[in-house]
């Protein structure tokens, strides 16, 4: 039997898009109010409020209306300018590619860089910034999803607030699968979005921002005004009272009021520890089949994706072709310099359920055998549950 590809796969296993939670797609198909009713714009007063006690930053949270590589753009365009010198922490391919948006603002680049399958030390990015003291905004991806690796970034934050630059953090899919916010980790101006960990569509962005960073957007001439990219004309967008800059999306907005209910009524911590434990059990999985992580220490191997190298010889599109077309299971590819050597299996929001190995292992090793390549996928299956059992 095969699934055709363009009927829908069984299973949807990927690092995002993920597959939105009930809740979420009976949020998104709630009445769409006009965005000036009072009703909507209450809606909005309370999605900020609810956003702001698990972003944790200083100041309200501000949503921009469009998928999370907007507010990333947008925090570039905003927060850097001419004068500016960036210390870019690079450990994959989205950290990687803050640089061409930092580098529109005229910003110096100054770069950090470890191998993709490695994560920052902070002793390391304490002596760059003792190197150039001049530096005025670090920039971190927490978890690069094109190599699965989450990267420290309390102590690193804690190395950037000593120093005094900004700290910039691409939380995208880390965040509401692990833990990472504002306040722990003195973020001035973190980057998320709903459509990983917290189980949404994509189409919106989140920002936590700090006073630090506000005033810094405030003070830069080259921050976009009366653009898509404006941070600063959605400051006070948050309060009912206020004007919206252009019409949000109202049912993303809802969407995402259900993915947060969902988050807050299951509790954060139970949350990241179903994400950790979906992972830990895939790992466990991936090397009793006789394969190899991508991440070259598994300590820091996150828990919302596990991305799997791809064994020699075997063409990494055509294995994950055979997993949909075998089994209906659906995986994400590597990006830029990972595309073709590994393999991602998502753990993000309804998809991080520890059960979900057992398939993302089965079709993973089904795969793989169908190809020729030699894997136990019988003792996959087995470390896999006995990781779940001792979870
Ligand atoms: C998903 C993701 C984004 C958003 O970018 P897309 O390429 O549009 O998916 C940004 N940063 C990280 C780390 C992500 O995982």
């Amino acid at each position: 039997m095969r699934y055709a590809p363009t009927a829908s796969p069984v299973l949807t296993l990927t690092t995002g898009p993920v597959d939105a939670y009930p809740a979420v797609l009976r949020g998104l198909a709630t009445t769409v109010l006009y965005d000036y009713d009072p009703a909507f714009q209450a809606t909005y007063q309370r999605v900020s409020e609810k956003l702001a006690g698990v972003v944790k930053a200083q100041t309200m949270p501000v949503i921009l209306h469009g998928e999370p590589v907007l507010g990333l753009e947008a925090a570039a365009a905003s927060l850097l300018g001419a004068g500016d010198v960036v210390l870019n922490l690079v450990s994959g391919v989205y950290s990687k590619g803050l640089e061409d948006w930092a580098k529109r603002s005229g910003a110096e680049i100054v770069e950090l860089a470890v191998p993709y399958d490695r994560i920052l030390d902070p002793a390391d990015v304490a002596r760059a910034l003792e190197a150039r003291p001049d530096v005025t905004v670090v920039s971190l991806c927490h978890h690069d999803t094109p190599s699965g690796t989450v990267n420290p970034v309390e102590a690193i934050g804690a190395v950037v607030r000593a120093h005094g630059a900004l700290f910039l953090v691409d939380a995208v899919s880390s965040f509401g699968g692990m833990k990472v916010d504002a306040e722990s980790s003195a973020i001035d101006l973190l980057v998320t979005g709903p459509n990983k960990c917290l189980g949404c569509p994509p189409g919106l962005s989140i920002l936590g921002v700090s006073e630090r960073a506000w005033a810094k957007m405030e003070a830069n001439p080259t921050a976009p005004r009366g653009s898509i990219l404006s941070i600063l004309d959605w400051k006070e967008a948050w309060r009912a009272d206020r004007p919206f800059p252009f019409t949000p999306s109202v049912a993303e907005v809802n969407g995402l009021e259900a993915a947060i209910d969902l988050y807050l009524a299951e509790g954060p911590e139970n949350v990241w520890a179903r994400h950790a434990l979906t992972a830990k059990a895939t790992r466990a999985g991936v090397t009793a089949m006789g394969l190899q992580l991508w991440a070259a220490e598994e300590s820091f191997a996150a828990p919302t994706c596990t991305a799997v190298r791809t064994p020699a010889g075997i063409d990494e599109a055509a294995l994950r072709a055979e997993a949909r077309a075998r089994y209906g299971v659906v995986f994400s590819s590597g990006r830029g310099e990972t595309l073709g050597k590994l393999t991602r299996i998502g753990h993000m929001g309804p998809t991080a359920q520890p059960i979900h190995a057992v398939p993302a292992l089965a079709a993973l090793g089904g795969a793989l055998s169908a190809l020729g390549c030699r894997v136990d996928v019988g003792a996959g299956v087995a470390a896999a549950l006995a990781a779940i059992d001792a979870g």
